[in-house]
């Protein structure tokens, strides 16, 4: 089976012909139909982060495929079913976090793609505990963004605890960030969307933001502050600067949300505004099983649209370049069938 292999930080992957892999116990195999090119895949490949993933590797945590073999003690998937594999590739089950509803928390968590292989090839195991089902009518190129960019957005929104009538702004109008509009709208906010580009700009609005600002030329805070300022922040930008400029927006008693994870970021927080405002910074990471299957069901009922672009999995290293460049639709995903379906 074919597979795109990070050998070194910072190098091009590449494309290698590997056996395929052997289910182990409570593990099963995924012929992969498609797989989405998430950006922390580009940081997983570069070595971005504190925590490094070990060369060589498979990235890709939004592959979505057909259970093709099951391993022992596996009972509750069937051959030929469609999964997502997200990130949460395994959790213990059994600490505080996993048992209260927070297995994203989880400290012996296994993450695909990082610290497994991942959904960059054309076959790739899962723990079927953790494997989604896909509900029927769901294609895998529309569900493979969803694994990961949904959830994530879609959790980032609870973890805010948005409510209607609330201003909302989304700060990086990628991947993430064109879910998160519509998951903002869904849950009845006024939405503020910000980007660099005019292509994400002009998606944001189609996709139902009330407001957009272009942070090329706008003062970000000074535009979110003049609508009376954001209730909440969710920064998806990969930018340092973005994170400040949003939380400079927030009005009293919001909350910042952090999910991007730019190469060493930090921002500075005032401790003055932060106290007399009671504003929050929260980090947010993913989103659990339950999470994943809500967003499935929401898309099933026709409520979210996900923008890709397909693409073969050996384009990969020009894929990478394009999302660094801002130069693509919101997401890529790779078309392992060669169908774009
Ligand atoms: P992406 O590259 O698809 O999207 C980033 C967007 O930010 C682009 O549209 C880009 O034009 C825009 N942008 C760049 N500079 C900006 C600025 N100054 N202001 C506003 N917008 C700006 O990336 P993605 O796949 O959506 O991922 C975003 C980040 O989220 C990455 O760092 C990724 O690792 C992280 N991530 C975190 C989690 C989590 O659980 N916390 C999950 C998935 C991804
Ligand atoms: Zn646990
Ligand atoms: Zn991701």
């Amino acid at each position: 089976m074919k597979a795109a292999v990070v050998r070194a930080f910072g190098k091009p992957l590449v494309i290698e012909d590997r056996p395929d892999p052997e289910p182990g116990p409570g593990q099963v195999r995924v012929r992969v139909e498609a797989s989405g090119l998430c950006h922390t895949d580009i940081h997983a490949a570069q070595g971005d982060w504190p925590v490094k993933p070990n060369p060589p590797f498979v990235p890709g945590h939004e592959g979505v495929g057909v259970v093709e073999k099951l391993g022992d003690g596996v009972t509750h998937l069937s051959l030929g079913q469609r999964v997502a594999v997200p990130w949460l590739g395994k959790a213990c089950g059994r600490c505080e976090h996993c048992l209260s509803g927070w297995e994203t928390l989880c400290e012996q968590q296994i993450n695909t793609g990082y610290g497994c292989d991942g959904g960059y090839a054309e076959k790739m195991l899962a723990w079927a505990d953790y494997a989604q089902p896909v509900p029927d009518g769901v294609s895998a190129i529309e569900a493979a963004p969803l694994t990961c960019a949904g959830v994530t957005t879609y959790k980032a929104l609870k973890v805010a605890g948005v409510r209607p009538a609330q201003l909302v702004a989304i700060s990086g109008v990628g991947g993430l960030g064109h879910l998160a509009v519509q998951y903002a709208k869904i849950a009845g906010a006024t939405v503020a969307a910000i980007d660099v580009t005019d292509e994400k700009l002009e998606l944001a609005t189609a996709l139902g933001a009330d407001l957009v600002i272009d942070a090329r030329k706008d003062d970000v805070g000074e535009v979110l502050k003049r609508h009376g300022g954001a209730h909440a922040a969710i920064a998806l930008a990969v930018n340092e600067a973005a994170f400040a400029a949003v939380n400079s927006g927030l009005r009293r008693g919001g909350k910042l949300v952090m999910v991007a994870l730019p190469a060493h970021g930090t921002i500075q927080v005032p401790i003055f505004d932060t106290v007399l405002n009671g504003t929050s910074v929260i980090g947010s990471i993913v989103g659990t099983r339950q999470d994943l299957a809500e967003v499935f069901q929401l898309h099933a009922a026709g409520r979210t649209k996900v923008i890709s672009e397909t693409r073969p999995l050996d384009s990969v290293n020009e894929s990478i370049a394009d999302v660094l460049r801002g130069d693509v639709k919101a997401r890529i995903v790779f078309d392992l069938l060669g169908t774009g379906r």
